[in-house]
């Protein structure tokens, strides 16, 4: 799933570029360069010339790229499952990509986490005919207006069809297409809204963003996420799978239990050594001059997304 493609490179900048909004909004405001025309533009913009690439991976479950989030698909008689909906500019690629697919329409979609570029599209899945699911708090966020100071963005509340109607607090237990689905909160970790959704007789579990695979995540802590948040996140994603579990990252390719490994370890050692240099009494431009993340920049830090930006979204939560 390694592919470099247009696609890909697209996707990747735009991951880059919610890194710019990040930084600048959260502690380097002067740093804002004229041509930037804000993140959240900046994604659709992205997803509206995005291809929609269509990769099976395991039963009847494949996964869509190109439009925000990773789009997981459920097929089957009962009707296809989604999970995230992308951005709303994507829909007629999205529709095309479902159709490659099957004929069946879209009855369900289920929702990460409350972030746009996940939950967009719900709008036009639900009236194409599917009822929605998410943590409580998606729904909470989604009904209301929401600000992300890391994208400079306040979004107004979500139109009706795109709220979602089953919620739950804690686990949600679902049956479709002969497939056994088991949806769990992770408590705050990128937002406070985050779930894991886990297929299971198919072992595939799409993480959201609690894991960005081979890029520095984006941390809302706006609206309630942290760094330790996605430490403990990925302690669980670790604990649930195998090393032939499939798993689904919010952006960047599938991957498997040894990436995950990976990316847990490089957000531990790097929220140790910020915390380290914070309790020394360093300042935020100090701890980033000491380049506590180096050992790990050249693999996770090599986009807009850069260091020092997201040195300090770990700085502000230890
Ligand atoms: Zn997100």
């Amino acid at each position: 799933m390694n592919n470099v493609n247009l696609s890909n490179l697209s996707r990747r900048s735009f991951i880059a570029a919610a890194g710019l909004g990040a930084a600048t909004a959260v502690f380097a405001p002067r740093l804002l360069f004229a041509q930037e025309i804000g993140i959240v533009p900046t994604m659709i913009n992205e997803a509206a010339r995005a291809k929609i690439e269509v990769f099976p991976l395991r039963r009847n479950i494949s996964v869509l790229e190109g439009s925000g989030g990773n789009i997981a698909v459920l097929t089957g008689k009962g009707g296809k499952l989604l999970i995230d909906s992308g951005f709303t500019v994507s829909r007629a690629r999205i529709a095309t990509a479902l159709d490659s697919l099957s004929s069946a329409p879209i009855t369900q979609l289920i929702n990460t986490h409350w972030h746009v570029d996940h939950t967009d599209g719900n709008a036009w899945v639900h009236s194409a005919g599917a009822t929605i699911t998410a943590h409580e708090n998606t729904k909470k966020r989604l009904s209301t207006s929401t600000r992300v100071e890391g994208w400079s963005y306040t979004f107004p509340p979500a139109p009706a069809g795109a709220i979602p109607t089953t919620v739950f607090d804690d686990e949600h237990h679902a049956h479709h297409n002969d497939t056994r689905i088991a949806l769990k909160y992770y408590g705050r970790a990128h937002t406070d809204s985050d779930i894991s959704v886990l297929f299971e007789e198919a072992d595939i579990i799409h993480v959201g963003d609690t894991w960005w695979n081979g890029f520095y995540p984006f941390i809302d802590y706006s609206t309630g996420g942290s760094i330790d948040g996605m430490i403990r996140a990925s302690e669980r994603n670790l604990t649930i799978v195998t090393d032939k579990t499939i798993i689904i990252p919010g952006h960047g390719p599938v991957g498997n239990k040894a990436g995950l490994t990976e990316y847990h370890d490089m957000l531990v050692t790097i929220r140790n050594n910020v915390a380290e240099l914070k309790k020394q009494g360093k300042s935020l431009s100090e701890t980033i001059a000491a380049k506590p993340s180096a050992a790990y920049d050249t693999k996770w830090g090599q986009f807009l997304m850069k260091p020092a930006i997201f040195t300090g979204l770990v700085y502000s939560g230890v």
